[in-house]
């Protein structure tokens, strides 16, 4: 992995929201961090910017071995560098679980934009990152025969198959019952630790942060209210 340097990051939309205050948090490899807070807290706002979606109105994003984002060549290695995991993945329900993860960004990059046909080596990753999030046995089962929590380690599964080393996910258990999002959480740390990913999540469920996060950064209003280890964040919190 590597790590990302939030600077006095600062967000101010074009119709006047003020989505983030000055902000400067730093994530490390191998640390799975949770950005806990309710809607309209800025959570999707902040992970935006460390994936360069949204360019900060003030301070700026900093990634190891990188430097600062606000050049197109860098920014675009970063988010070749970054794996994106979603609400919603958006499947396309007629094909196959291993198609929809070869048309992930590696599709983008590759045989999507040049219309040949996919390697032996990119069905392998691809295979590899579908075994990884325990769907192997589906692989050539359609997306639509999947349950809404298989469907989002496709997700997941398409975030991995580029082999990122930075792992970002806006709300990826917001749509699932407590059960399946207790697995996909454990999934998701499993994996940031094995592949010493830096990984941060957003959450609005207190209890999943306290349960799966190695550090919570909790905000409110666009700040941060909270940053620390799950045994130090008050029940009142
Ligand atoms: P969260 O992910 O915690 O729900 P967001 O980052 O989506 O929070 O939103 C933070 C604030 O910024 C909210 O008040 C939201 O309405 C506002 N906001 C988000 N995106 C935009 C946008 N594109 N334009 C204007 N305001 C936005
Ligand atoms: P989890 O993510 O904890 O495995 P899921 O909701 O993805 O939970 O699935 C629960 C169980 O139901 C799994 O063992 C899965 O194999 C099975 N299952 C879910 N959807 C289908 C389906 N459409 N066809 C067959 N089995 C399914």
């Amino acid at each position: 992995g590597v790590a990302v340097h939030a600077e006095s990051v600062a967000v101010r939309y074009a119709n006047g929201t003020q989505a983030l205050q000055p902000t400067t948090l730093r994530f490390e490899p191998g640390r799975f961090t949770v950005l806990l807070g309710a809607s309209g807290a800025g959570k999707s706002t902040l992970l935006r910017c460390l994936n360069g979606l949204v360019r900060p109105t003030g301070g700026q994003v900093r990634v190891e071995g990188l430097g600062t984002l606000d050049d197109a060549a860098r920014l675009r290695q970063h988010r070749r560098q970054t794996g994106m995991v979603f609400q919603q993945h958006h499947l396309i329900g007629r094909l196959s679980v291993l198609a929809n993860v070869l048309m992930g960004r590696l599709g983008y990059h590759a045989s999507w934009a040049t219309l040949r046909p996919w390697s032996r080596e990119e069905k392998e990753r691809a295979l590899a990152a579908i075994d990884r999030v325990g769907l192997i046995e589906r692989a050539l089962h359609r997306a639509d025969e999947l349950s809404g929590g298989q469907q989002q380690r496709v997700g997941v599964a398409r975030a991995l198959v580029q082999q990122p080393r930075v792992l970002l996910a806006d709300e990826p258990v917001a749509s699932l019952d407590p059960a399946t999002a207790e697995h996909l959480m454990s999934l998701m740390h499993r994996i940031c630790r094995s592949d010493g990913l830096t990984a941060v999540v957003s959450l609005h469920q207190v209890e999943l942060a306290r349960r799966h996060a190695d550090r919570i950064v909790g905000l409110r209003g666009g700040a941060v209210v909270f940053d620390g280890p799950p045994s130090s964040l008050n029940e009142s919190a």
